[in-house]
């Protein structure tokens, strides 16, 4: 949808219900034989909707929102069923996993709604998730949240890496489900704290506790404040000789010192106490639950008043940590992002890594996956295909050593005209191949430079960040964070 028979021109109009419905009409013409010729040689078909790629039409009617998306499919799934056409498989996917876990909860509702022969089955995907440890977060986040909900038949990581590098990821997080999938917890039974079809920051009160710098410093949490990262003291002690060296990756809290209340959620008795507690309280989970993360600061969230912030961790029992970092990250990414996209969580504290320096990393890592606390550069890259028009990998390299130090600002790196426009997303600049070794270059989705040779290419987007206010100038560390102590 929105790339098959559509028009994609951004166009502003509103369109009448008769418009609407000879736009659909117009479709059904072009759709109808591809659903034949599949009924005819038994072929299954992913009917996949990405966020931006929407049509003009549904744009108009439902914005570029998860709703949209879900609509989109929708309307193409009409027909094929029309035409008793069954084997099909839906998709909605989008870089933000916080809009893609929203469409793929909002259709599977749709399809409940409609009725039990819409049970089609469901691929999963963050597209344009990038590469390297980010791509493995964000891709975790959204697939894992969702097979966390029980969402979800196949699974795809894209990463902007060779292709076999994506199946250990994809292993990895369903192997990860398995483990997690028997120890759910008991059925809420409290009414969710938040909504699954839209983001909103769980509100809490703004409490104080002791930072990590000089005595008597205070870190604000809750409310509107930065979600903070929380470290344990004995980790705290391993790195504080070289805490003006971590750049942006610094401790902010000390477990032992932040008077932390952990009650087990269940507990009646507990969670009363806290509740009739005029001040807020800073609150997570036992360590001695035996329920899976998840569940479990869900039905704290639930349970406890909302001025009380809350503290996430990864995982409860760190006697059970893995030897294998992948794996580590995987768990820390679906746990903790999962319950950041559903707005639920002041503070996190990975506690799955064990080396300090790694376990900062990841913690900051997830919060910018997770749109929670943007501290760098945000990068939008396609997986690449057979109309990737450059080396979608030496490429992102380069504008990654060119723009790694704009904060907040969000780069789209796509191989082609067709699709990648499309598909930036929320991208504040994009770099696309426009025809072999030449680039177009955009801001938000409108391109403004076309046909640039590709060796000069990045020197112009730097020239075109600069232009839009957004450019300074990198500052040069003294020394960088070891990643593994
Ligand atoms: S090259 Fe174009 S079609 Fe291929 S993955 Fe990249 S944006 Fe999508």
């Amino acid at each position: 949808p929105g790339n098959y028979a559509d028009s994609k021109k951004f166009v502003i109009r509103e369109y009448t219900d008769e418009q609407y419905a000879a736009e659909l009409n117009r479709i059904r013409e072009r759709f109808s034989p591809l659903v034949e010729l599949c009924k005819k040689r038994g072929i299954a078909m992913r009917i996949g909707t990405n966020h931006g790629s929407l049509s003009d039409r549904i744009l108009n009617r439902y914005g570029d929102t998860p709703l949209g998306m879900v609509e989109s499919a929708l309307e193409f799934a009409r027909i094929a069923r029309d035409l008793e056409y069954h084997d099909f498989i839906f998709s909605m996917k989008a870089s933000n996993p916080k809009i893609m876990i929203a469409a793929y909860r909002l259709l599977v509702a749709r399809l409940n709604e409609l009725g039990p022969d819409w049970n089609y089955p469901l691929h999963l995907g963050v597209t344009e998730a990038g590469e390297g440890e980010d791509a493995r977060i964000k891709s975790a986040i959204g697939i894992g949240t969702l097979l966390a909900d029980g969402i979800g038949d196949t699974i795809r990581v894209s990463l902007t890496e060779d292709s076999p590098h994506e199946i250990p990821v994809a292993t990895a997080l369903v192997e990860n489900i398995k483990k997690t999938s028997d120890a759910q917890g008991p059925t809420l039974n409290a009414q969710l704290s938040f909504d699954p079809y839209s983001y909103q920051r769980r509100a809490t009160e703004t409490i104080a506790v002791v930072g990590v710098g000089d005595p008597g410093q205070r870190v604000k949490l809750g409310g509107a404040e930065l979600i903070r990262v929380v470290v344990r003291q004995a980790n705290f002690d391993k790195i504080a000789h070289k805490i003006d060296k971590m750049g942006d990756y610094q401790p902010e809290i000390i477990y032992e010192n932040a008077r932390v209340a952990d009650v087990d959620p269940r507990d009646d008795a507990a969670i009363a106490k806290l509740n009739a507690e005029q001040s807020p309280q800073f609150v997570t989970v036992r360590d001695d639950v035996d329920f899976a993360a998840i569940p479990a600061f869900r039905l704290l969230a639930a349970r406890l008043h909302p001025r009380h912030p809350i503290l996430l961790k990864d995982v409860f029992d760190c006697r059970s940590r893995s030897v294998d970092f992948l794996t580590t990250l995987l768990t820390a990414a679906t746990n903790i992002g999962s319950l950041l996209c559903d707005g639920i969580g002041d503070a996190i504290f990975v506690r799955g890594e064990e080396a300090p320096g790694q376990a900062l990393r990841l913690s900051y890592n997830i919060l910018q996956a997770a749109g929670s606390r943007i501290f760098k550069t945000d990068y939008v890259a396609c997986p690449s295909c057979g109309r990737t028009l450059f080396n979608l990998q030496t490429t992102t390299a380069k504008i990654k050593e060119a723009t790694s130090h704009l904060k907040g600002v969000k780069i789209a790196i796509m191989g082609c005209i067709v699709n990648g426009p499309g598909e930036m997303a929320d991208a504040d600049f994009g770099y696309v191949g426009g025809a072999p070794g030449k680039v177009n270059l955009y801001v938000g989705k409108t391109a403004v430079k076309f046909n640039i040779p590709e060796v000069e290419a990045v020197d112009r987007l730097k020239d075109l960040i600069r232009e839009h206010g957004k450019w300074v100038e990198p500052v040069r560390r003294a020394a960088a964070l070891e990643p593994a102590s």
